[in-house]
């Protein structure tokens, strides 16, 4: 995939100053409006059976959210069950619950955190793994949302999604891991078990959208939370260099905007990079398709994706002792299909016929990859209704996550076409989706 540059269009954008607003119950409020109550109301009768499903979320909200819906049969996808020998199927033994109604089958969620591990299984319960980040961050989680509640007067929070991903962080020479937080767009480095809590402060507690480059006061400190964001921002550049081919150009430049806020001694530092990368693909291979420049676009490893930007946002955020240093994530969506074997077989089977199908229609389309404006395509520990296997969740740069069960190969084209090309919703695939996922207004993306 050529890659194109310009991307300085943001910069301007994000060099605007923000403060870290500590979290007030009010921002809370807002940021727990979820779409149940209209979900269940634009059900079909016929399909509106009592649900015991999940529970309903803690406060209801914007009850006027359209959902753009579309049948299966808009988008010429196979019948189910497809007669089309040819087609890929899964084996007969598989029992897929076909009954249970697919709507409100999970619950509302405002965040999904993924780390990147590279592997495509994982032990049963992913916080049951001592050895890899996962308990670590969970229990982080589940105690810095116990404090939120305690200071939100005991109102319940929204909840956050953690799984663990194929995904695999393949960028830097530390020791943790790299985790992903949508619909935010923020991609860390490094991350290791003892950070965990310092990474909810700084990421997960303020509300989706107002993570905000911050450094405590001291020069000091701002000059070495410059130095490690630019000393990352070489090492990008080395390795990015390392992985193109001669006729690539690559130049960077960074600015940095600092303001003494009035609030106390604190400073807020704006630390914005953008590395832009040129690359001609035409000298050897003259197509995107043929196999030398197929390689060019995927990763080195089989399981990974290419470095997860060529071109890049960089942003330095402290929390507690630790400075943290945060990417753009840029691809323009993530299909994350569960894979989680260990757990229950249904989705161990589904998702490499379904993620075979989907690599091929997204290669013929020319836009597999983790490039901006690519697709990539994550496996992903449980989350939740393995008996509605195959389970998919699209989500897409601006901040939609759509969750969708009884995923056939026969459905991956239209889900391509419909949801991430058009945003439409697959309707009798539908299980919910990431709270604002049809009132973007509402969600403002980080960066
Ligand atoms: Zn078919």
């Amino acid at each position: 995939m050529i890659i194109t540059a310009a991307i300085a269009l943001n910069l301007a954008k994000s060099l605007v100053l923000k403060n870290t607003a500590p979290v007030s119950p009010s921002v809370i409020t807002t940021t727990t409006t979820t779409t149940t109550e209209t979900l269940t109301s634009t059900t079909e009768p016929k399909t509106k059976k009592e649900k015991k499903g999940p529970k309903p979320a803690p406060e209801q909200g914007s009850t006027d959210v359209h959902i753009p819906y579309v049948t299966l049969s808009d988008c010429h996808a196979c019948p189910t069950p497809c007669p089309e020998e040819n087609h890929p199927h899964y084996p007969s033994y598989l029992k897929i619950d076909q009954e249970t109604p697919l709507l409100d089958s999970m619950r509302p969620y405002t965040r999904h955190v993924l780390i990147s591990t590279g592997k495509d299984d994982w032990e049963a319960h992913i916080d049951d793994d001592k050895d890899s980040l996962a308990p670590y961050l969970q229990k982080a989680i589940e105690e810095g949302q116990a404090r939120l509640k305690e200071e939100n007067g005991g109102r319940d929070l929204p909840r956050i999604v953690l799984t663990n991903s194929s995904k695999h962080g393949d960028s830097w020479e530390g020791e943790g891991w790299q985790v992903v937080i949508l619909p935010d767009q923020i991609v860390v480095n490094n991350v290791t078990k003892d950070q965990c809590h310092d990474f909810f402060e700084a990421f997960l507690r303020p509300p989706v959208g107002s993570v905000a480059a911050t450094v405590e006061a001291e020069h000091e400190t701002e000059s070495k939370a410059l130095e490690v964001a630019k000393e990352e921002l070489n090492g990008q550049l080395e390795k990015t260099n390392g992985h193109v081919q001669d006729d690539e150009k690559s130049e960077s430049n960074s600015s940095v905007t600092v303001n003494a806020t009035q609030n106390g001694s604190k400073t807020t530092v704006v630390t914005t990079t953008t590395t832009t990368t040129t690359r001609k693909v035409s000298s050897s291979g003259s197509t995107i398709s043929s196999s030398s420049s197929t390689t060019a676009v995927d990763s080195p490893s089989s399981k990974g994706t290419f470095h997860h930007s060529t071109t890049d946002q960089v942003r330095t955020v402290k929390a507690g002792n630790t400075t943290f240093t945060a990417h753009r994530w840029l691809p323009r969506a993530a299909i994350m299909i569960c894979s989680h074997r260990k757990r229950d077989k249904r989705c161990g089977v589904t998702a490499p016929i379904l993620q075979k199908e989907f690599k091929r229609i997204l290669r013929a389309k020319d836009i597999y990859g983790d490039c901006e404006g690519d697709v990539e395509i994550w496996l992903v520990s449980h989350i939740g209704g393995h008996k509605f296997a195959g389970n998919v969740i699209v989500h897409k740069q601006e901040g939609m996550a759509v969750w969708y069960g009884r995923v056939d190969p026969c459905h991956c084209e239209a889900i391509v076409e419909s949801t991430i090309e058009r945003g439409e919703v697959l309707k009798e695939l539908y299980r919910g989706s990431m709270v604002d996922s049809f009132d973007l207004s509402r969600k403002k993306i980080a960066w």
